[in-house]
């Protein structure tokens, strides 16, 4: 009831275009951790990174479903590495040059970004702890009509190849929530030094360490207001925590079809092993638990593109998205025996990169505790921006 024929036929053509431009290459960018750059231009030309960005600005301006169905077909590849570097670069750092940014910033780095042309990265996450968002210690000081900023992040998704990088600081450093601000940083500014990180999944894209020593930026590469970075920033979880429960029930449907498959095939005892109950009633769990997750999650999507604020509904579908996928796929794997624990089958990359689901863009025990406060003490969040 979600989707209309146009849906479907973006949905067709954007598997065939990851089946022909981008499949062929994963093993190689899962092995070199690193996505080559003419993947990004094609995803330009084709407008997939401009999907819900306004027309001005080379967009496409199409409802939440046209994002809905780029991530549940980026999931179905098995690279979540991949996945990450392209809907992190569409609607992590993207997010707040849409809802932010000067007409002049959004000519500078929006446009590009939609074209492919410009990496861009969001930089919230701290060596000194990132679920406490508000006490962050990068510090960006006013100085005539530049800010300067220094401090540290780490765990940046395109951190070391982006052309641009959205970065929280403290304009405030007395101040907790309202002390901070949203700015963009070329590349090019002096004083920016990343690390590629070694990780366990998510090996196709490249996650950084940063720092920022002395990098003096143009006052107007501010973002928004100063002091309601902190505001910018929760506002925007409420899709990228939904981005993430989507995420999750996608590969988990992906893990199911490929078990069922798989057990259809193989043979034990004289017979397919698609006759043993243990297996049947495993699978009809495991398809009942994607089913309940991926209902909730495009109800929340249809909420979400109403224009309710939905940071309850977004938390709880990460939640519980995140560990339903991380369950289904472990029993997915162990459906697959032997072959599930190699690196020829699909599971064992699948089962590394979904661990991250349940940590990144805001933990389990964090989502627990915003629901914790809404439910129970009756809390309630207002957007920032209208
Ligand atoms: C592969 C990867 C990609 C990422 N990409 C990005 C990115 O692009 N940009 C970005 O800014 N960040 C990114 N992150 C960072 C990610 O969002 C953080 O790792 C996450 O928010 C947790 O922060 P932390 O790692 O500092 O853990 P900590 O905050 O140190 O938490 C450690 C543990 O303590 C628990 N904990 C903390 N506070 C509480 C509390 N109040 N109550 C109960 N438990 C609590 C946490 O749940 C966790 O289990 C990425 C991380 C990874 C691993």
């Amino acid at each position: 009831m979600y989707f209309t024929e146009e849906h479907h036929i973006f949905r067709k053509s954007f598997r065939e275009f990851l089946q022909k431009e981008v499949v062929p290459h994963i093993n190689k960018w899962e092995k070199d951790g690193t996505i080559e750059r003419f993947i990004w231009e094609k995803f330009g030309e084709m407008g997939y990174f401009g999907l819900n960005q306004p027309e001005e600005y080379g967009g496409l301006n199409l409802d939440l479903f046209y994002t809905l169905i780029f991530l549940e077909e980026l999931q179905r590849i098995n690279s979540g590495g991949f996945a990450a570097a392209m809907w992190a670069h569409a609607y992590l750092n993207m997010s707040h040059l849409k809802a932010e940014a000067s007409h002049e910033i959004k000519q500078k780095y929006l446009t590009p970004s939609i074209e492919g042309k410009k990496i861009g990265c969001l930089c919230i996450t701290e060596p000194f702890g990132g679920s406490d968002v508000a006490g962050m210690r990068t510090t960006a000081t006013k100085k005539g009509n530049t800010y300067i900023i220094n401090g540290s992040k780490t765990f940046i998704t395109n951190g070391i190849y982006s052309d641009y990088l959205i970065v929280s600081a403290k304009t405030n450093p007395k101040e907790k929530h309202k002390g901070m601000s949203i700015f963009v940083v070329d590349r090019t500014a002096k004083g920016i030094s990343s690390t590629k990180l070694d990780k366990l999944g998510w090996r196709a894209s490249d996650t950084a360490e940063i720092s920022f020593d002395n990098v003096v930026i143009p006052a107007e590469n501010l973002l928004g207001e100063e002091g309601k970075g902190f505001g910018y920033i929760m506002q925007h979880f409420a899709l990228e925590r939904l981005i993430m429960g989507i995420n999750a029930h996608a590969r988990a449907e992906f893990a199911v079809e490929y078990a069922i498959k798989y057990i259809g095939e193989r043979e034990a005892f004289g017979t397919t092993i698609n006759k043993f109950q243990a297996l049947r009633h495993k699978i009809a769990e495991m398809a009942s638990k994607v089913d309940m997750c991926k209902e909730y999650n495009y109800s929340i999507a249809k909420r979400l593109n109403d224009g309710v604020y939905v940071v309850k509904e977004a938390s709880m579908s990460k939640l519980l998205s995140t560990k339903m996928a991380d369950e289904v796929i472990y029993d997915a794997l162990q459906l697959l025996g032997g072959y599930g624990y190699m690196e020829d089958y699909p599971m064992a990359r699948m089962l590394r990169d979904s661990r991250i689901g349940s940590i990144g863009g805001g933990t389990s025990e964090i989502l627990k505790e915003i629901i914790a406060k809404m439910v129970i003490d009756g809390k309630d969040y207002k957007p920032i921006i209208k």
